[in-house]
């Protein structure tokens, strides 16, 4: 008899599987029984499904580092026993999850999927059961040949299936919470499931993965403002502990043109920091050469985080700076497309 397709489930917490405590009114995690007894539906399915829960669950406002490991290990240790694997994990900081573990699984080659929802299972206008439905429905997924049709980290909410270092939570309310705008989906579930192969990751039977637990979070991120004060940036790009800055700038790559900014830039760029410029506009990319106020930077050292959302570049420094290579290196690969972040 032919195997069935297996589905390892890492539940993390986050609204989906909340309750509301009597007391507070407040959502606080809860169970996965409970979030099960919610979703029968996920008996009516021909595939194998395994739960691993964290203990406790947390909000994903709680997330960190340390939990990453535990994500990424859990996937290592299982990996040749399932096929693909659904992550349920809150809203909040999905982005930076899905982030981070498309650079510590290097070479992945199945399906990681990461969905939740806004209001909780038990709630009457749910949309925690279609995300987590369609979810495994697509980490399922295989070819004719039986390879996975998604062998990659990806978001799935609300009909789209988007790479998952490309997203960023968009909507604090919308069902439709995530967006990825400068990345096309990978998928978008309607009546089907329609997969755009083009934009997924090919897969390749040579590749085996490579796991990275070292992660650095001596880093800032630093966001731009007209107006923005002396007394406050020079202590914050002068400290010692800092190792790289995520530096928000306006439009293609642009600051004011002030000789205190630049000149402190600059110290802090030959100190050894490693400044990635990276636009506050939601899409589009990082183009210093373009303007004045953009060269300036690249010529204090800055270095082009080209089209990579905050979350990419924030958690691929945090990967860099932890695998320890040489300054230069990192410099050169945070302008460089590793792992499907940043645009060809
Ligand atoms: N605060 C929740 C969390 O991120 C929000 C959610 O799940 O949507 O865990």
């Amino acid at each position: 008899m032919e195997k069935k397709t297996s589905i390892l489930i890492i539940y993390t917490g986050g609204t989906i599987g909340m309750i509301q405590n009597t007391d507070t009114g407040a959502l606080e995690s809860f169970n996965f029984d409970h979030l099960l007894s919610h979703v029968p539906e996920l008996k009516q399915f021909n595939l194998d499904i395994d739960v691993i829960t964290f203990n406790p669950t947390i909000d994903s406002s709680d997330m960190e580092p340390e939990l990453w490991c535990r994500i990424v290990a859990i996937i290592e240790e299982n990996y040749d026993k399932f096929d693909g694997f659904v992550i349920l994990h809150g809203t909040d900081t999905m982005s930076f999850t899905a982030s981070a573990l498309s650079f510590m699984l290097e070479d992945l080659m199945k399906p990681v999927i990461l969905t939740g929802s806004q209001l909780p299972v038990g709630a009457l206008r749910t949309d925690g059961k279609e995300n987590l439905i369609t979810a495994i429905e697509i980490a399922a997924a295989k070819n004719a040949d039986g390879t996975p049709v998604v062998p990659e980290v990806c978001i799935f909410f609300q009909e789209k299936l988007m790479r998952g270092n490309r997203t960023s939570k968009v909507n604090s309310e919308s069902f439709g919470a995530f967006g990825s705008n400068n990345y096309p989906l990978l998928a978008l579930a309607g009546t089907d499931i329609h997969f755009y192969t083009n934009n997924i990751k090919r897969y390749n039977p040579n590749l085996k993965l490579k796991t990275h637990y070292n992660l650095c979070s001596d880093i800032i991120i630093f966001s731009l403002f007209p107006g923005i004060q002396r007394e406050v940036v020079e202590p914050l790009l002068g400290a010692e502990n800092i190792k790289g800055v995520i530096f928000r700038t306006f439009g293609a790559g642009n600051a004011p043109r002030k000789e205190w900014l630049i000149d402190a830039l600059k110290r802090a760029n030959d100190e050894g920091k490693i400044i990635i410029n990276i636009t506050q506009c939601a899409g589009g990319s990082v183009h210093m050469e373009r303007y004045e106020t953009g060269l300036q930077l690249l010529q204090a050292g800055v270095i082009s985080g080209k089209d990579s959302t905050v979350e990419a570049s924030l958690t691929k420094l945090m990967y860099l700076l932890g695998e320890e290579l040489p300054i230069e290196e990192v410099r050169r690969l945070m302008s460089t497309n590793i792992a499907g972040e940043i645009s060809e």
